[in-house]
């Protein structure tokens, strides 16, 4: 994968093919008074690309909270992914006796 450099031009370019649409919540970019920033649609952890098919305007601080969003699903993924495979190991299972004066009373 080749990665570009999000010169100015390319952003402006990428900013007027959204017509200054903010891809998370759909509101105009006001870009003379709003900060922005090009927005990965598939995050490039996610194994998104960094071309214009995957990249669109938002807002800085909407692109803040989504990036965020998308770090807590990255971890749970790692998290679910580590769980999958430990699975086995840990999983215990109920013991069917209760202890009677510390000693182990089988249930009948
Ligand atoms: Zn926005």
């Amino acid at each position: 994968m080749t990665r570009r450099r999000w010169t100015a031009k390319r952003r402006l370019a990428l900013f007027e093919a959204h017509k200054g649409t903010c891809h998370i919540c759909g509101e105009k970019i006001d870009g003379t008074r709003e900060a922005w920033d090009v927005e990965h649609i598939i995050p490039l952890a996610m194994g998104g690309d960094d071309d214009e098919g995957n990249c669109a305007p938002a807002h800085a601080s909407c692109h803040k909270a989504k990036t965020k969003e998308d770090a807590g699903n990255i971890a749970k993924a790692n998290r679910v992914r580590a769980k999958h495979f430990g699975a086995r190991d840990t999983t215990k299972r109920k013991m069917s006796y209760r202890r009677f004066n510390g000693e182990p009373v089988w249930r009948d």
